[in-house]
C-alpha cells in the first residue's frame, strides 16, 4: 500500500494527514507531491473528488515550515474561481496546520475588508484569493505580491476561461518569475493548455486520468421530456420519487431563473429542498451548504458556478434539469456523485429543444449515454419548438410563430463565462478608479435575475483588458463552449510572462 511517509512530506504534515484520518493518498497526490517538492511547476489533471487540494496542500505547508511571512507579503498565494472554493481551500490549510503556525488569509468578496486587512498587516503565509477581490486589495497598496514563491491556479480550466485572463495575467506579472506555478483542474481542453503553459516554466504534467472523463461508479442515464417547464418538472418530481435509494440528490438547472422556480416547485410539492444560484449573498449561500452537508436539507437545486467543485461528500443522485450547454459542464455536474469510489446515479431530463448538446457530451465522454424509456422525439416535444430539433425539416423557421427559442435568439443566451465574482457590486471600490476604468458598480438587484452566466454581449468590459476584442459585439451568437470555434481570446498571441531560462 502507497503511503504519505515516502512522499517527502515533512513530519509534521505527516502526522496532520493521519490525524485527518487519511491512511493513503490518492493516485494525483501520489504522483503531484514529490513533483511539488522538488520546486517544479506542475499541471496536475485528474477527475473531481479525487483529493487535489491536498495535492498542493500539503507539500506547501512542508515548504512554508522555513521561513517566515512578513507584513502584506504573502507567502504563497491560491486562487480559486469562486469563494465557496476559496473557503474550502481554507478549512484544508485549518485542518492539516493544527500542529503548525502557519498564518492563512482568505480574500474573497462579499466580507468586508476591515479583517482581511488586518490580517495582510501581521504578515500571511498563505493567501487564499478570488482575483478580483486580491486586485481591489492590491490596488488599495494593502498587498504586495513580491514575495510570493509559489502560486496555485486552482479549477484552472475555468479560471483561465475568458473571464479571468486579464486578471491572472495582471496577477501574474506581479509575482516574481522566479515562483514556482502549480495548477490543478478536472479538464484541460487543449486550448486552455496552451494557454496555461504562458504561465508556466518546464511544467510536469501530470494526469491521472483520461481528461473530461467521468467516474465510473456513477450510472448515467437519459430521460425524455415535453419542452414545457411544467413537463420537466413533473418528469423531475417522477425521477425522485422513483429513485431507487437515493439519499440526497443535487439538481442543477441552466440558468439562475429556473434555479429558483425548481426549488419553489419542489417545496410546494413538500420535498426537503434548498437552492444554491449566484444571487444569493455569501451567508444564505453558507447556510444552504451547511443545511446540505448537515442532511437537514436532502435536495439541492443549483446552477453551475455556485456549485462548481464544492466538496458535498457522498451525494447518492444528481439530476440535470437542463441539458448543460456546455459539455464540459456535464462532468463537473455529474462529479457530484460517485466520489471518492463510491456509487451513484446521474440522470439527465432532455427535451427535443436541447438534444442537440448531447452530442457534444457523449463525445466528450467517449460513451453514449442509456435511454429510460423511450429517447426524446419530435412526438415528445410539445410542438412549436420543432423547428430546433436535430435534423428537423429542413422549410422549418428557426425561430418559428413569435416563440424564438431562448438560447438561440437570445444574445445574452449563457456563454462559457462562469466568472461570478467579477459581477460583484463593487461599491467599495475607490469611486475614482470606477469611473476612470471600471465599469460602474452594478448593484445585484439591478441585475437581470435569470442570468447565471454573463453572456459574451453582456458582459462587462474587462477594466484592464484596454480595447475590447471583436467577439464582445452585442450580438455575438451563442457559441457552445470551445466546441468548434475556437474563441478570439485563445488565438491572441500571449506573451509569455517570463522567459524560460
Ligand atoms: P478535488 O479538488 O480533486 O475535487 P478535494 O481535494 O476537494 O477533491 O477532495 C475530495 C474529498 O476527498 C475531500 O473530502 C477530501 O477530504 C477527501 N480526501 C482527499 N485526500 C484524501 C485521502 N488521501 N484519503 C481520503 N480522503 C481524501
Ligand atoms: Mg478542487
Amino acid at each position: 500500500m502507497m503511503s504519505f511517509d515516502t512522499l517527502g512530506l515533512s513530519e509534521k504534515v505527516i502526522a496532520a494527514v493521519a490525524a485527518a484520518g487519511y491512511t493513503e493518498p490518492t493516485p494525483i497526490q501520489a504522483q503531484a507531491i514529490p513533483v511539488v517538492l522538488e520546486n517544479r511547476d506542475v499541471v496536475g489533471i485528474a477527475q473531481t473528488g479525487t483529493g487535489k487540494t491536498a495535492s498542493f496542500v500539503l507539500p506547501m505547508m512542508t515548504k512554508l515550515e522555513q521561513g517566515r511571512a512578513r507584513a502584506r507579503m504573502p507567502r504563497t498565494l491560491i486562487l480559486e474561481p469562486t469563494r465557496e472554493l476559496a473557503a474550502q481551500v481554507e478549512e484544508n490549510f485549518n485542518k492539516y496546520s493544527l500542529n503548525q503556525r502557519l498564518t492563512v488569509a482568505l480574500l474573497i468578496g462579499g466580507v468586508s475588508f476591515d479583517d482581511q486587512n488586518k490580517k495582510l498587516d501581521r504578515g500571511v503565509d498563505v493567501l487564499i484569493a478570488t482575483p478580483g477581490r486580491l486586485l481591489d486589495h492590491f490596488e488599495r497598496g494593502r498587498l504586495l505580491l513580491t514575495g510570493v514563491e509559489i502560486l496555485v491556479i486552482d479549477e484552472a480550466d475555468r479560471m483561465l476561461d475568458m473571464g479571468f485572463i486579464p486578471d491572472i495575467e495582471r496577477i501574474c506579472k506581479m509575482i516574481p518569475p522566479s515562483r514556482q506555478t502549480l495548477m490543478f483542474s478536472a479538464t484541460m481542453p487543449n486550448e486552455i493548455e496552451r494557454l496555461a503553459n504562458t504561465f508556466l516554466r518546464d511544467p510536469a504534467r501530470i494526469s491521472v486520468a483520461k481528461a473530461s472523463s467521468t467516474a465510473t461508479t456513477v450510472t448515467q442515464r437519459l430521460i425524455a421530456s415535453g419542452s414545457e417547464a411544467h413537463d420537466k418538472r413533473d418528469v423531475l418530481r417522477g425521477l425522485i420519487r422513483g429513485a431507487v435509494d437515493l439519499k440526497n440528490a443535487i439538481i442543477f438547472c441552466n440558468r439562475k431563473r429556473d434555479v429558483q422556480i425548481v426549488y419553489k416547485s419542489l417545496e410546494k410539492h413538500g420535498f426537503s429542498v434548498g437552492a444554491l444560484h449566484g444571487d444569493m449573498d455569501q451567508r444564505a449561500r453558507m447556510l444552504m451548504l451547511d443545511g446540505f452537508r448537515g442532511d437537514k436539507i436532502k435536495i439541492l437545486v443549483a446552477s453551475d458556478v455556485a456549485a462548481r467543485g464544492l466538496d458535498i461528500p457522498d451525494v447518492s443522485h444528481v439530476f440535470n434539469f437542463d441539458v448543460p450547454i456546455h459539455s464540459e459542464d456535464y462532468v463537473h455536474r455529474i462529479g457530484r456523485t460517485g466520489r471518492a469510489g463510491r456509487t451513484g446515479t446521474a440522470v439527465t431530463i432532455v427535451t427535443s429543444a436541447d438534444s442537440k448538446y448531447l452530442g457534444a457530451i457523449e463525445k466528450l465522454i467517449n460513451q453514449s449515454i442509456e435511454w429510460m424509456g423511450e429517447p426524446v422525439s419530435a412526438s415528445t416535444g410539445s410542438g412549436h419548438r420543432d423547428g430546433f430539433q436535430r435534423g428537423a425539416k429542413g422549410n422549418k423557421s428557426r425561430h418559428p410563430g413569435g416563440n424564438p427559442e431562448p438560447r438561440r435568439a437570445d444574445p445574452a443566451a449563457p456563454s462559457r463565462v462562469t466568472n461570478e465574482e467579477r459581477r460583484e457590486p463593487r461599491g467599495e471600490k475607490p469611486a475614482q478608479r470606477d469611473s476612470q476604468t471600471r465599469p460602474a458598480p452594478q448593484p445585484k438587484q439591478d441585475r437581470p435575475p435569470q442570468r447565471e452566466r454573463p453572456a459574451y454581449g453582456d458582459r462587462q468590459p474587462s477594466h484592464d483588458r484596454g480595447s475590447a476584442s471583436p467577439r464582445h459585439d452585442r450580438h455575438e451568437p451563442d457559441v457552445i463552449g470551445l466546441g468548434d470555434h475556437v474563441p478570439a481570446f485563445l488565438l491572441r498571441p500571449t506573451r509569455p510572462i517570463r522567459s524560460a531560462s
